[in-house]
């Protein structure tokens, strides 16, 4: 008999917890997912992620949102690093050196409210998923049997589900990770990030849809994406005690926009929000039959789109395992694998490469920018250098190495 206890709870209904909930259906697992939001609220999220990277594209293949999205999306198989002061693109780099390594050499400019939205009617037709809006994850309990989680229904009550195993796709605030009190060990940038959308062509300057622009007086970061409407998101940091409100104000947006690439006229923001940014890796990511993923595992700066990316392979390495277990293939040690691959990547890859990131595009020391500068034109102007730097920005190199981890 099957019992409701076979299934897995996964929390959040995020990128994270959507392709989790894909993958074990499509090996023929169960999941419940919970999901605070409501069916009426769910596509009214804060824009954030949206760059999809070649590993991660053949993973949404897989479980077949990659052709709901690519016609949502841009491909971009270029991305440039600019100097901002002197006006110069640096460094062009084509993901066209990665097609002996992927079949998707380049990346796909799709925001995370296309994919969630994309991923979440798959899961909504899939009959092994069994999806909960509007119901809010509380605590839970586990013993050797399996987990028990309490919830909020969407009729307000308390309701306990149970479950052979839990899985937190909650994001940063995870709700597991507190409760079992695992550490979040980091730090947070005491500069907040800008983001301000706007609707004007940036390509008619040379621009690629992909732009890490350098500046030791304000670094930015330029990214197109597809409408309705047509836009561009424009990064760029503040000072740590600017009041938010000021930051914010139509006529601030419009002069630093003016200030970053004066148009001659006043520019369309469509949109703008205002971030903290950290830099935490939980010290364990999974404690008994409670596990952790994506954003409830790792927070990163997004300079370099590997949040969501790397969060997404978490789900399909967390799938293959949570199969084989509950097949009967594997002990549950396979999990603590898991944790050994995952926050190794997490550590050594994505917090070491977006801390880089961000210190290349704020470098004050003139020597030292120069340096970097040389170093991406050494890197882009020579093929193998090229391929080696591509690898690592789209987190091939990182699931090479993952798979290395016994
Ligand atoms: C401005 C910005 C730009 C970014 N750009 C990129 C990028 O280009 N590429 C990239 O890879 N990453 C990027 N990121 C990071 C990326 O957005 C996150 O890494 C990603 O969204 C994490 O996915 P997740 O599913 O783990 O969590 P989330 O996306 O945070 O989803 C969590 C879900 O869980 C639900 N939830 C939370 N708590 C509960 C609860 N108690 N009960 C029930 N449901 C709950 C939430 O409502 C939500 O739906 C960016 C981030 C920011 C801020």
């Amino acid at each position: 008999m099957e019992r409701a206890s076979d299934r897995v709870i996964v929390i959040g209904a995020g990128p994270v917890g959507l392709c989790l909930s894909l993958a074990l259906a499509q090996e023929g697992v169960r999941s419940l997912l919970v999901e605070e939001l409501t069916p009426d609220n769910f596509l009214d999220q804060v824009p954030r992620a949206g760059t999809n990277h070649p590993a991660t594209l053949e993973m949404l293949d897989r479980i077949g949102i990659y052709e709901k999205i690519e016609p949502r999306g841009i491909i971009a198989p270029l991305f440039h690093y600019w100097d901002r002061q002197a006006n110069e693109l640096i460094a062009e780099f084509d993901h066209a050196l990665l097609k002996e390594d992927t079949r998707f050499p380049y990346v796909l400019q799709c925001e995370r409210i296309k994919i969630v939205d994309e991923a979440m009617k798959l899961a909504q037709a899939h009959p092994l998923i069994e999806i909960r809006m509007s119901t809010s994850f509380l605590s839970f309990a586990q013993d050797a049997d399996g987990v028990t989680a309490l919830v909020t229904n969407e009729e307000s009550e308390n309701e306990a589900i149970s479950g052979r195993y839990l899985v937190s796709g909650e994001g940063a605030r995870s709700n597991v990770r507190k409760q079992l009190g695992i550490e979040f060990e980091g730090f947070t940038y005491p500069d907040r990030t800008l983001n301000i959308e706007v609707a004007y062509d940036f390509k008619r300057h040379g621009y690629a849809d992909r732009n890490y622009i350098s500046d030791p007086e304000e670094w930015s970061n330029l990214f197109h994406w597809k409408g309705p409407p047509e836009r561009w998101r424009v990064h760029f940091p503040t000072e740590p005690d600017e009041d938010a409100q000021a930051l914010q104000h139509p006529d601030a947006l419009q002069a630093r926009m003016k200030r970053f690439l004066p148009a001659g006229h006043p520019y369309e923001i469509v949109g703008s929000n205002l971030y903290t940014v950290h830099q935490r890796v939980a010290e364990k990511f999974r404690m008994g039959r409670a596990i952790l993923a994506g954003d409830a595992a790792h927070v990163n700066s997004p300079i370099g789109a590997m949040g969501m990316n790397s969060g997404i392979h978490d789900a399909f390495n967390l799938a293959e395992k949570l199969t084989r277990i509950l097949r009967g293939e594997a002990e549950e040690t396979a999990l603590d694998r898991y944790e050994r691959q995952r926050r190794h990547i997490a550590i050594k890859h994505t917090q070491a490469q977006t801390i880089r990131n961000k210190r290349l595009l704020q470098e004050k020391d003139p020597a030292v920018r120069r340096r970097n500068h040389d170093e991406l034109r050494r890197t882009a102007a020579d093929p193998a250098l090229a391929r080696a730097f591509l690898l690592r920005s789209s987190l091939i190199e990182s699931l090479r190495e993952a798979e290395q981890i016994a």
